[in-house]
C-alpha cells in the first residue's frame, strides 16, 4: 500500500515510473538475472522472450506437453510451430532423453522449458542437450520463481526465462509478468517491442509493428510489497507440503518429486492418487463437499483440441499423470486447521 500510495501522491500512475524500476531491481537482485523487464503477464513476456531471442515464422519450437497453454500458445502468436515433448516419471517435467531425439530429428530453433509446479525440471541435461543442437533455451520459471537449481535461480540459467504474477502465483501483482535474460541486447529489444515498438525520437515513429505490454507503475508497487514476502511465501509453501506428506505418508499417494540438486518452492503440492477405485474426480468432489478447492494437473498440451494438429514426442506419462494427479490446496494463508481439514478429508476417500 505503501508502494501505491507513493505513486499517487506523486501523481505517478502510469505508465511507467519508480515502482517498476524498483521491482525490476528487485527481481534482479533476488535472481542474479543481468535484465529485467516488468510487462502485462507471463504470457506476453514469452511472446517476447521468443521474438526478442530471434524466432520467427516457421520455426520449430519445442515445449513441454504437461504445462499451462499460456505457456505454449506464444508460440503460436508468432507463427511458429510447436512440437510437444512429454515428461519423465522421475521429475514430471520435460523427458531429457525424449527430447534428445526429438531434437536431432526436428532441430526446432527454440525449447520453452516449464519448470512445473516449481520444481526445476532437469536443467543440466537439458541445457547440454540445447548447447549441443543449438537450441536457445527459454524457461517458463511463471510457476517457480524462488525455486532453485544447482545454487541458481530458476528462470536466469536459459537464454531468457519468465515469470508470472497472476492471482494464483506464489506472489502476485493481481496480473503480470517479467522477462528476465543474462544478455541486454534481448532486453533492449524486448522493452522496445514492449512499447509499441516506438523510435526513441520526439513524435511518434514506428518503423515496425511491437505490443502494448508494459506493467503500470501501481501494479508494479504490489509487485515491490511481495518482493518482501517472497522468502517466507516459498518457506511456507515448503512447510504445507510437507505436512501433507508426512500426515499422509502411510496412504497410496506419491508425492511430486524434486529432482537432486534442486530446490522447489512448491508453489502447489501436487499428488498422484495410487489407487485404481480412487479417482481424482471422485477425490475432488469429496474434497468440494467440504468447501475445500483442489484441481487435476494441467492438461497436456498434445491432448487440447486447440493443438490436434501438432507434432508432438510422447510416451504416456503426462496423460497418466493427469489421469491420476491432483493439486492439493496450497495458499500460504492456510492454517493448521485448514490443513489437518484437507488431510482427514483425503484420508476418508481411501476408507
Ligand atoms: C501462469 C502461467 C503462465 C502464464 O502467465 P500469465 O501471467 O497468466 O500470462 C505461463 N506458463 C505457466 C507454466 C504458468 O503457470
Amino acid at each position: 500500500m505503501e508502494f501505491i500510495k507513493e505513486a499517487f501522491a506523486r501523481n505517478y500512475i502510469a505508465p511507467l515510473g519508480e515502482n517498476v524500476t524498483g521491482f525490476e531491481e528487485d527481481i534482479k537482485a533476488f535472481t542474479g538475472a543481468e535484465n529485467a523487464l516488468a510487462l502485462s503477464s507471463g504470457t506476453a513476456a514469452l511472446h517476447l522472450a521468443l521474438l526478442s531471442l530471434g524466432i520467427k515464422a516457421g520455426d520449430r519450437v519445442m515445449a513441454s506437453s504437461l504445462t499451462f497453454i499460456g505457456s505454449v500458445s506464444p508460440i503460436t502468436f508468432i507463427g511458429a510451430e510447436p512440437i510437444f515433448i512429454d515428461s519423465d516419471k522421475k521429475s514430471w517435467n520435460l523427458d531429457p532423453n525424449l527430447l534428445e531425439d526429438a531434437v536431432r530429428r526436428e532441430r526446432p530453433k527454440a525449447l520453452i522449458l516449464t519448470h512445473l509446479y516449481g520444481c526445476c525440471a532437469d536443467l543440466e541435461a537439458i541445457g547440454r542437450i540445447c548447447d549441443q543442437w543449438g537450441v536457445v533455451l527459454i524457461e517458463d520459471a511463471a510457476e517457480s520463481l524462488g525455486a532453485v537449481y544447482k545454487e541458481r535461480q530458476s528462470g536466469t540459467i536459459g537464454a531468457a526465462g519468465i515469470y508470472s504474477f497472476n492471482g494464483n502465483k506464489i506472489i502476485t501483482t493481481s496480473g503480470g509478468g517479467m522477462l528476465v535474460s543474462q544478455s541486454e541486447a534481448v532486453a533492449r529489444r524486448a522493452s522496445f517491442l514492449s512499447t509499441q515498438a516506438r523510435e526513441p525520437v520526439a513524435h511518434y515513429e514506428h518503423n515496425e509493428i511491437g505490443f502494448n505490454y508494459r506493467m503500470s507503475n501501481i501494479l508494479a508497487g504490489i509487485g515491490r510489497g511481495q518482493m518482501r514476502v517472497l522468502s517466507d511465501r516459498v518457506r511456507r509453501r515448503r512447510e504445507i507440503f510437507s505436512f501433507y506428506r508426512s500426515a499422509l505418508n502411510d496412504l497410496p499417494i506419491e508425492f511430486m518429486p524434486e529432482i537432486s540438486g534442486s530446490r522447489s518452492n512448491r508453489w502447489l503440492s501436487a499428488i498422484l492418487l495410487n489407487d485404481s477405485r480412487v479417482t481424482t474426480e471422485a477425490a475432488r468432489l469429496a474434497l468440494e463437499r467440504k468447501n475445500i478447492e483442489s484441481r487435476p494437473l494441467w492438461k497436456p498440451m498434445h491432448a487440447q483440441g486447440a493443438f490436434s494438429g501438432a507434432k508432438r514426442y510422447v510416451t504416456g506419462v503426462s496423460e497418466d499423470l493427469f489421469a491420476r494427479g491432483l493439486c492439493l490446496p496450497s495458499g500460504s494463508q492456510m492454517n493448521e486447521d485448514d490443513l489437518w481439514l484437507t488431510a482427514e478429508t483425503i484420508r476418508n476417500i481411501f476408507r
